[in-house]
């Protein structure tokens, strides 16, 4: 524990709260979650859950009809071909991930996380006992992992390469010519892969999401595929994340599961066999409304003298070069606290300190307004 930091996302969204508590008119561009709320089918599916009295113990690692919903779900979107025991339940894509990195990195193997990364990517393969090593990526590459920068990653103790497309924070994807170069390097290095797809929804500009493991069989048996309902359903607060890969490591995390977690919550596996059964209308009005907000987000970032957003493919933020703001990232988004009352996340805690992320998970007027005083404040403070 002492190797590991408190997650900067959660706290900064903390004090946020707290000034919105007091009656400050606090406008939050750091949520980590839609705004918009859970589908009612999914609601309903949760109350009759409940009534009809599914609340004891489930299968640990899932109850088969979620599992075979998944199955379905990953066939459906990609084209990938699993069965049920390729398949595991977790209580959220985080524990997922967590789960999967406790299984496969063993203290001193290598774990390459492209940069700006996930917060807790790092801090999870710190908790298994591995070595974080970070490959760089940059804005005017559009954060795109290249595989030279791969390469130079690469040491004899490399063991996993995580990939998070379309990213949080960076709102980058890979695309296909992009996983293609990196999953021929991943096969010829005898690499796992772990691709966090859980963003596979919101995705802009006409782009199209591609998982790595639908790009041949030989990447296919070394990729764990990880989502979940919380960012597509709007369900975080329900706890549903799952993954796909080989069926060995899928059955050690079950194993983990028993001995820790157990099950997720039953009444909220039920929920996401609803969530999964949503016609797919639902999540091409969710995408066109955010991509609406992006644009709307992206055309005020015009006027904020220092700022210079990254216009995002997939996801829900605005990663933005503050550079010329003259101050660090985390300096920056205090004093926009303070003095703005406009929540934003330091880019330091993803690896970037010269960046901050916005996110666009909020409604127009919000955008509108604490855009409006981002530009206030820059016409004031930055020269
Ligand atoms: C939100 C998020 C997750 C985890 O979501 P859960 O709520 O645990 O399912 C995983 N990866 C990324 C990149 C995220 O932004």
């Amino acid at each position: 524990m002492k190797q590991v930091s408190p997650s900067a996302t959660l706290k900064l969204t903390a004090k946020a709260k707290e000034m919105k508590a007091k009656g400050l008119p606090v406008v939050n561009f750091g949520a980590g979650e839609p705004d918009f709320d859970t589908p009612d089918p999914v609601k309903e599916e949760g109350a009759r859950a409940l009534r009809a009295g599914f609340t004891k113990y489930t299968p640990t690692s899932g109850i088969p009809e979620l599992r075979e919903a998944v199955r379905k779900k990953f066939e459906e979107d990609q084209g990938l071909k699993y069965s049920a025991e390729n398949v595991v339940i977790s209580c959220g894509a985080k524990h997922s991930l967590y789960n999967l990195i406790q299984v496969l990195c063993d203290p001193g193997d290598e774990v390459i996380v492209p940069s700006p990364y996930w917060v807790s990517y790092p801090e999870m393969v710190r908790l298994a006992g591995g070595k974080p090593v970070f490959a760089q990526t940059s804005q005017n590459e559009s954060f795109r992992l290249t595989a030279e920068e791969l390469k130079k990653a690469l040491t004899s103790r490399t063991k996993i390469l995580i990939l998070n497309s379309p990213s949080n924070p960076t709102g980058g994807i890979l695309e296909e010519k992009d996983l293609r170069a990196l999953a021929d390097l991943v096969v010829k290095h005898d690499l796992v892969c772990i691709s966090d797809e859980i963003y596979e929804y919101y995705i802009y500009n006409g782009l199209k999401h591609v998982s790595i493991a639908s790009l041949g069989e030989e990447i296919k048996k070394r990729t764990f595929v990880v989502n979940g309902a919380s960012k597509s359903y709007s369900m975080t607060g329900l706890r549903i994340g799952y993954l796909a890969g080989d069926a060995e490591v899928v059955k050690k995390i079950g194993i983990l599961q028993d001995h820790s977690t157990s099950n997720p919550s039953s009444v909220s596996q039920k929920m996401a066999v609803a969530a999964l059964a949503l016609p797919k209308s639902y999540r091409a009005g969710v995408r066109d409304l955010f991509q609406k907000r992006s644009v709307l987000m992206q055309s005020l970032f015009q006027r904020a003298k220092g700022f210079k957003p990254f216009k995002p493919e997939g996801a829900f933020y605005i990663f933005c070069d503050i550079e010329k703001t003259g101050l660090s990232s985390e300096r920056l988004c205090e004093r926009l606290l303070e003095e703005a009352n406009v929540a934003v996340i330091p880019g330091k805690s993803f690896g970037s300190d010269r960046h901050a992320r916005f996110s666009f998970a909020c409604g127009e007027k919000d955008i509108e307004e604490g855009m409006r005083r981002v530009i206030d404040w820059s016409e004031k403070n930055v020269k």
